[in-house]
């Protein structure tokens, strides 16, 4: 099913960031967003790509008072030929309405969706940086929007694709991070939100990465929030580890955030010919590996990194360096298929890129 899309287009476009080795992240945005408003009664109406700028917004909305939003983050990449396309999409539209599902908020047509983002890309193409390793993220998110403080599943939402050209995420090279577990916060526990994209599940976790980040580490790694054992995530990315040539990876318990370049990474390892183990991770086990020998690698795995990798971890005054806090062939083997995929320098044998 497709969406109307009128369009109101910019008389006065804004000039593009010049020097996009300066681009850093989420600081610029394109000159059209695109805007939708959803009501119980009327369903999605009003799909509308109009000027980027402020959302007038009701002071009582949901949003505000009960954390209503979602949100999804992607990217498109600039290609030697100059067009421009995707990784994996369709992907982040489902888990958007999986996360809408877990919110009450409305869901969208998948076809529909993936039609309307690829419109407002290609209205706003030109803004897609050219430089290697810089991209235009894709920020589609969606908030309940009811004009009163009555606490209900909403009854008015709006959907709304923004974008920022973004800088090479490792213009300096790609430095091992150093992570400390957390151990008194937590980010989500099962039968929460922790399996949604959404707003609310960062807000809870900023303390700690605040925290963190004044005791000098870049990262924290999540434990559960029900046993305190089990690794669930590194700061908003999934995590890898390699103990003794396999790779293990937290199984998706319903805390864990369904990342598309975790599930990528699985199906390239497994084709590779490496064991992944989805399945429970305590922190100990992975101390225990540190210690005699066997945590051969670690990593993070998300849309903006691709890879990170963990050099350090921290936990109760026991500290591990990983790989001689270099990054692992693995992990560099991941990262070199999974951007040259998305920039189209490598064959897509999995079909996972899609053009505007
Ligand atoms: C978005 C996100 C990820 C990574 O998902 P990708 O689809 O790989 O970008 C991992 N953890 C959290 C908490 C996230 O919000």
């Amino acid at each position: 099913m497709k969406y109307a899309i009128d369009m109101h287009l910019t008389d006065t476009p804004r000039e593009k960031p010049t020097d996009e080795s300066k681009l850093g992240f989420g600081r610029i945005f394109t000159d059209h967003m695109f805007l939708m408003d959803y009501s119980r009664k009327d369903g999605w109406t009003n799909g509308r790509i109009v000027p980027f700028g402020p959302l007038p917004i009701h002071p009582a909305s949901t949003v505000f008072h009960y954390g209503a939003e979602i949100f999804e983050g992607m990217k498109a990449y600039r290609l030697k030929d100059g067009s421009v396309q995707l990784f994996r999409p369709l992907e982040n539209v489902r888990r958007m309405n999986n996360s809408a599902r877990r919110m009450c908020l409305p869901v969208l047509d998948e076809e529909g969706a993936l039609e309307i983002i690829k419109t407002v890309v290609r209205v706003d193409q030109d803004w897609v940086p050219h430089q290697v390793g810089t991209s235009l993220y894709i920020r589609p998110f969606m908030f309940g929007n009811d004009p009163h403080l009555g606490v209900h599943a909403v009854e008015n939402a709006v959907f709304c694709v923004i974008m920022s050209p973004v800088g090479a995420y490792y213009a300096e090279g790609i430095n091992p991070v150093k992570i400390a577990i957390e151990t008194e916060d937590v980010r989500a526990v099962r039968g929460g939100t922790g399996e949604a994209k959404c707003g609310g599940n960062y807000a809870a976790s900023l303390r700690a990465g605040e925290k963190a980040e004044k005791e000098g580490f870049t990262q924290v790694l999540w434990l559960d929030g029900v046993e305190r054992k089990y690794i669930e995530e590194v700061g908003s990315m999934n995590v890898m580890f390699k103990i003794a040539g396999k790779i293990v990876t937290p199984k998706l318990t319903g805390s864990v955030l369904p990342g598309i370049t975790r599930k990528s990474c699985i199906q390239l390892l497994r084709d590779w010919g490496y064991e992944v183990e989805e399945r429970l991770v305590s922190a100990e086990e992975l101390f225990n590996a540190a210690k005699d020998g066997t945590l051969e690698e670690a990593w993070g795995t998300g849309t903006a990194a691709v890879v990170s990798p963990i050099g350090e971890l921290y936990m109760d005054g026991r500290e591990f360096t990983v790989c001689g806090n270099k990054i692992g062939p693995v992990t560099q083997k991941l990262y070199d298929e999974l951007t040259g995929i998305q920039w189209g320098l490598k064959e897509d044998k999995y079909n996972w890129t899609c053009k505007l």
